[in-house]
């Protein structure tokens, strides 16, 4: 792990929750009162062309304050390292939640995407379009409520009463509207529509539906012809499909607008919550699927407007977050369950004078530390125990890393980076840290760079693998990671 240059008095960085594409988002807590925030640490001097980006970004998600959007506490610039704060989403991606080719039960689905349209309809409000909303952008924080984070491509499209129309072509390519690839001019609410009716699918079956929306792409003609007889169609009901219909429409003028969403009958259908439970509570985390890392490419620039080659079957699956087992303890509200206690127990809580942290400028690096109390405490997926045998444990990683082909790095005794190729030949990074805890040995494995799903496939993989070492989580350990791997 990185250290970070400097921080401010009080507030010690805890842990890593994710890699963006130009620097890393940390967790800060205040050593007295608990407070967290999530810090977004862009260093300038690694990235020169992120400073514009970031200046707009702060511009942008200044303007923003609603319940369905990650707060922006400030900004700080300490040399050529810059500092963002924000709420602290402690539930983890939205992308966690999503089983691999199954999706979500369909009320999940439902309550996450009237959460997400309230999101995007107070962004477009405030004349705010997102441009890269996809599931590793929402976040999730204690009770399940869904966050609009990064807004690192969002512009404004509408000033006093002016609307524009956008010209630059971004996002992420599965997720982006026909006219958003068309290099023509497109009006932005409509664009941000089709990104949640994309997402909406995501949810409902555990894939995407197509690589592109061009006529270059099968899956994408077969839509539009009505060929809905496969997947990820035949998954999906006839309800939530007759949304989707009026959703995924090419012409942008003809497609649902956010009022005529809110008519809809599947948006408005009563699931029967207390049947099923709430929704996954479960140990998900901040940092388990970290996705600088966005698992397509993301287009900033007309000039990277071709997507990248891929084969046919190339972002079929997109899901593979771990098989979480569905704790469904009680009815939604029920706040005497026992994963309630649990999560409450170990919460933190959101700063009250986030200006505290702007002000002082003292050094406080505590990063990584692997005695840092406050890392029990974050909850995450892509980690396991293993027995307290440092030198059997890397003997075995090894073994098992030359069993999957990848190469790998020991960076220090205490990291290794494995470097492979996902399914599509994309370039897979990540890194695994030995982490000390209270006389056990955690092995924590962290998403550097592409599929964030492809990573948790890959790391489901290694566990399965290292059955010999993996230990049983210690009794003293809060929340189980055992119990989301999928054993
Ligand atoms: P990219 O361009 O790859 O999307 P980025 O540089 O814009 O990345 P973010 O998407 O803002 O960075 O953050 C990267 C990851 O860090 C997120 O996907 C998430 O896992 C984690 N993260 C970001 N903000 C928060 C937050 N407020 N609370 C908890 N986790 C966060
Ligand atoms: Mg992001």
């Amino acid at each position: 792990m990185t250290a970070p240059t400097a921080f401010v008095e009080g507030w010690d960085f805890v842990q890593t929750l994710g890699e963006g594409a130009y620097g890393e988002v940390k967790l800060a807590v205040n050593s007295d009162t608990q407070e967290a925030v999530a810090v977004k640490i862009i260093n300038l001097e690694k990235n020169p062309s992120a400073s514009e980006a970031v200046r707009k970004e702060v511009c942008v998600h200044k303007l923003l304050n609603h319940e369905t959007i990650i707060k922006f506490y400030g900004f700080r610039k300490d040399g050529k390292i810059q500092y963002l704060f924000l709420e602290y989403a402690s539930g983890g991606e939205l992308f966690d939640r999503i089983e691999p080719d199954i999706g979500m039960p369909q009320q999940d689905a439902n309550r996450y995407f009237k959460q997400l349209i309230n999101g995007v309809e107070y962004l477009h409000m405030k004349g705010v379009t997102h441009r890269d909303l996809k599931p590793e952008n929402l976040l999730l924080d204690d009770f399940d409520n869904l966050k609009i984070s990064d807004f690192g491509l969002a512009t404004v499209f509408r000033y006093q009463g002016n609307t524009r129309q956008l010209e630059k072509c971004c996002g992420t390519v599965p997720y982006l509207a026909p006219e958003v690839l068309s290099r023509k001019p497109y009006d932005a609410e409509p664009a941000d529509i089709w990104s949640c009716a994309v997402i909406l699918v995501a949810l409902l079956a555990g894939e995407l539906p197509w690589d592109e929306p061009t006529y270059g792409c099968q899956e994408y003609c077969d839509w539009k012809d009505c060929k809905i007889t496969k997947s990820p169609w035949n998954k999906i009901d006839n309800l939530a499909l007759s949304l989707l219909r009026r959703l995924l429409v090419e012409n942008s003028s003809k497609r649902y607008t956010i009022r005529q969403i809110r008519d809809h009958q599947w948006y408005n259908k009563n699931f029967n919550r207390t049947a099923l439970g709430p929704l996954n509570r479960l140990p998900s985390s901040p940092t388990s699927s970290p996705s600088g890392t966005s698992h397509f490419k993301r287009m900033c620039s007309g000039n990277e407007l071709s997507p990248p080659s891929h084969t046919k079957d190339s972002f079929k699956h997109i899901s593979s977050s771990q098989p979480e087992s569905r704790n469904r303890l009680g009815s939604e509200g029920d706040t005497n369950s026992p994963m309630d206690s649990v999560d409450r127990q170990f919460c933190f809580s959101q700063p009250v004078h986030p200006d505290h942290m702007l002000l002082n400028s003292q050094v406080q690096g505590t990063p990584g530390s692997s005695q840092n109390p406050w890392q029990k405490l974050v909850r995450r997926m892509t980690r396991f125990f293993v027995k307290p045998d440092r030198d059997g444990t890397k003997k075995e990683l090894e073994r098992v890393f030359e069993h999957f082909g990848y190469n790998w790095k020991f960076n220090s005794p205490g990291m290794v980076t494995i470097t492979t190729k996902d399914r599509r030949q994309y370039p897979l990074v990540f890194k695994a840290f030995f982490l000390d805890m209270d006389e056990n040995l955690l092995l924590d494995f962290r998403l550097s760079k592409g599929d964030g799903l492809e990573f948790k496939r890959h790391f489901m993989k290694i566990k399965n693998h290292m059955k010999a070492v993996v230990s049983k989580v210690p009794p003293t350990w809060p929340l189980v990671p055992s119990q989301v791997s999928g054993d």
